[in-house]
């Protein structure tokens, strides 16, 4: 063969279609994309992106690393270890057990929008607003897809067409191009800004409504920056007493949600929806998925009539949930009903209230784990014969400080024990190496040290972090 172009050796499909390893594949996966899949090995082959194999088992191993790759799906569960509880861009809130399994039963058919007892057509916004109701005093409530939509709903529900008046201080942007004034303006309503970035007060959002023309007074809760110093706002029950005058609504965006004393948490007071209600204003906003603890979704909770109107609107039906999320939302909700359960349940909440103690044993445990196996046999791949001294990663466990994140408590710090590895110059590519893992782990780093924190990786998760950073063991050769 020496001297032969390897590329000679590559079969024709049809060959290899026949083999029995690739019934077994075509078995679990169907002809066609198995055929697609081979069709792409053999370009990358010709293209010399790919060794030509030997043997026929080359070509199966080959092929099967191809269907696996292909074939991950774009939505992939990770392990999150960068200690951000509620990190947006992994998804925010790890749902509680319960929410897991009655998102799991909705799947199916359910009475979204189907009235059991009657037999009759029902209405989809009943579920959880008994809840809702419940545990935040309000006499209605109604759900929609998020955060943002429950803003935009409440602003042109109640005053499309009309101004709305909102503090300089309040005029924020919360992220992933949410801005008050954009969201104002795309309700359709005529945004009227009130006293000075740092200090607002009662008289001059009485000015202001006294000129009239004003739909509603927007309240904005400052969850992802702090304001201190010479600082004045106005409390909420006082702008609901100044606005009853005229009959004008009051709507609170208040973003997070937190549906229990952030006391308890071990954290600075946070308003609750609850709160908001019992000051008197005509709708709550805030979101299912930050401090709530839920799936993605937008609460409104207030009056009677203003929740009507909101649902009234065909932005409701545009904005409407659907049953997974529904039911996920619900479940969720129960577990409030005892607000020591709803922090031993609900993840986000659990994660919060982990002492730096037991991160610290935790952390101790994943090392000794990486550290046991890094001379072992098999796991990895790769990195050396078995019996042979296995590469040290230079870890150690340190204090950090983990964060609440999804724009909440800006500057709360929780101190946490946190797993530090010397990677100099390779932070990045090991990062990358705890990506490529399966499951993928996210992990921060900090001046050429990967930083893992172990606050928001679940316990039985543990393992994973450990097998991860074996191979990052794997990768690096020993002495360096
Ligand atoms: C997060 C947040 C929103 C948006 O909620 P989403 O659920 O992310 O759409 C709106 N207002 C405030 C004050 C927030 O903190």
């Amino acid at each position: 063969m020496t001297g032969q172009d390897p590329r000679r050796r590559i079969p024709g499909v049809d060959r290899l279609l026949d083999r029995p390893w690739c019934r077994e594949l075509i078995a679990a996966h169907g002809r066609s994309w198995i055929t697609a899949r081979l069709r792409a090995v053999f370009g990358d082959m010709r293209a010399g992106r790919l060794p030509v194999p030997g043997s026929d088992e080359g070509f199966a191993s080959l092929l099967r690393e191809e269907v696996a790759r292909a074939g991950l799906p774009s939505l992939r569960r990770v392990v999150n270890a960068t200690g951000v509880v509620l990190h947006t861009n992994l998804g925010r809130a790890p749902l509680a057990e319960e929410a897991r399994r009655a998102m799991a039963a909705a799947a199916g058919y359910g009475n979204v929008e189907f009235a059991l007892d009657s037999g009759r057509r029902g209405s989809r916004y009943v579920h959880c607003a008994g809840l809702a109701r419940e545990l935040t005093g309000a006499e209605d409530a109604v759900v929609v897809n998020n955060g943002a939509g429950a803003v935009a709903l409440a602003l042109t529900a109640l005053a499309a067409g009309r101004g709305v008046v909102v503090s300089h201080g309040e005029m924020v942007e919360i992220g992933g191009g949410f801005r008050i004034p954009e969201v104002v303006e795309a309700a359709g309503a005529q945004l009227v800004t009130v006293g000075t970035t740092n200090r607002t007060r009662r008289a001059d959002y009485a000015r202001t409504i006294e000129r009239g023309d004003i739909g509603a007074i927007l309240k904005v809760h400052r969850s992802n920056f702090a304001v201190s110093g010479f600082t004045e706002e106005t409390e909420l029950a006082e702008l609901v007493a100044l606005a009853a005058g005229s009959g004008t609504p009051v709507i609170h965006d208040l973003g997070s949600g937190l549906l229990i004393d952030s006391a308890a948490l071990g954290l600075p007071h946070e308003p609750t929806p609850a709160e908001s209600v019992a000051a008197g204003v005509d709708l709550v906003a805030f979101s299912g998925d930050k401090l709530l603890g839920g799936p993605q979704a937008g609460v409104l909770v207030g009056r009677a009539g203003a929740v009507a109107r909101a649902k009234a609107h065909p932005l409701c039906r545009a904005l409407r949930c659907d049953k997974v999320t529904l039911a996920g939302l619900e479940a969720t909700l129960a577990l409030y009903r005892d607000p020591e359960r709803a922090r031993e349940r609900i993840p986000a909440l659990r994660m919060i209230s982990v002492p730096a103690e037991e991160l610290r044993r935790r952390a101790e445990a994943v090392l000794a784990g990486v550290a046991g196996q890094a001379r072992g046999t098999g796991e990895g791949g790769g990195g050396g014969a078995a019996g042979e001294p296995g590469p040290r990663l230079a870890a150690e466990i340190a204090e950090g400080w983990s964060l609440v994140g999804g724009g909440t408590y800006p500057d709360a710090r929780l101190p946490s024990a946190v797993i530090r590895l010397d990677a100099g110059e390779d932070a990045d590519a090991w990062l990358a190496v705890l990506r490529a893992h399966d499951p993928p782990v996210v992990a921060r780093s900090r001046k050429g040290q990967v930083v893992i924190d172990l606050r928001t990786v679940a316990p039985h998760e543990d393992g994973i972090v450990a097998a991860a950073l074996r191979s990052i063991g794997a990768k690096i050769s020993p002495g360096g």
